[in-house]
């Protein structure tokens, strides 16, 4: 018999891929967690009945949420993760070369430990000496933290669950005093063609507390339209100054110098719903 993981990405519109094995389903203490063997995909980490990531395309995510914002700053010495438990964030934060440490505040240590054991390339960063694990609420861990980090990038699933507060204008001023005086921070803010009232209120929310606020595209082919959409917000390094010389030579798979220039260039549907926010 087959089997099929089907997703409602809306109240109209559902996402099917062929499962060959479902390697691991629970229901923690947040959500319910699951990991897949898709034949399309790889291995798939599913919470709440959405993807969060797979193995096939989960470097165009994640090496846009890290790399972006780190080279933006000249110096991401001390950098925050919030969420992010399946590890893939921080295995590209650690590789940085300027990252001299990073915490990542997770509020489900079972995501961590699932992700551990079924999905090796995303979570081989977090056994790195740099990175310290934290399980708590990333929404208080903010609050305790003031003046600390240079960069603080919010690897958050929808804003459903435990993950709403990261949306939300008083979660975002957490975030910027936890910033230093010259720090900067980037969020997943969705989908531009199924969430544009949400990355409007973001944006309109960053604007009162940042000087600096850009969103940036990536494209996650199992997320809900494809394209996907960073928010950046800093209080004083512009993404857009930065010089193809100030890009280590890592080893990328899809950022470089020309896509980080280039992720900042907007449609135009998506540069009037940034006007009228
Ligand atoms: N890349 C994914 C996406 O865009 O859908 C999200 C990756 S990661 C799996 C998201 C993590 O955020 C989850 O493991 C979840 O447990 C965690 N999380 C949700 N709310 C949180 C909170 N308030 N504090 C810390 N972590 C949280």
């Amino acid at each position: 018999m087959e089997l099929w993981y089907t997703e409602n990405q809306n109240d109209d519109l559902r996402f099917s891929c062929r499962v060959t094995r479902t390697l691991h389903v629970e229901k923690t203490p947040f959500q319910h967690l699951a990991v897949l063997e898709t034949p399309c995909f790889g291995r798939v980490l599913v919470l709440d009945g959405i993807v969060q990531t797979t193995v096939w395309d989960e470097f165009m995510y994640h090496e846009m949420i890290a790399h972006v914002p780190l080279n933006t700053h000249p110096r991401p010495e001390k950098v925050l993760i919030i969420g992010g438990g399946d590890g893939g964030t921080a295995r590209e934060v650690v590789r940085h070369p300027k990252v001299k440490s990073a915490v990542m505040v997770e509020i489900d240590e079972r995501v961590i430990a699932v992700s551990r054991q079924y999905l090796p390339e995303l979570s081989q960063g977090l056994d790195d000496p740099k990175l310290e694990l934290r399980i708590e609420d990333g929404i208080e861990y903010v609050t305790k933290h003031p003046g600390e980090y240079d960069v603080i990038l919010i690897d958050s699933p929808d804003p459903i669950g435990p993950a709403k507060g990261l949306f939300g204008r008083q979660f975002y001023e957490g975030v910027a005093a936890a910033l230093k005086e010259d720090g900067l921070f980037v969020a997943q803010t969705e989908s531009p063609l199924f969430n544009a009232d949400l990355i409007a209120e973001i944006y309109r929310n960053l604007r009162e507390i940042f000087p600096i606020v850009r969103l940036y595209l990536t494209y996650v082919p199992t997320y809900p339209g494809g394209m996907w959409s960073f928010t950046l917000a800093s209080k004083k390094y512009d993404p857009l100054e930065v010089k193809p010389e100030d890009i280590p030579p890592l080893s990328y798979r899809y950022y470089n110098a020309e896509i980080h220039r280039a992720a900042f260039a907007l449609p135009q549907f998506l540069q009037e719903i940034l006007r009228r926010a």
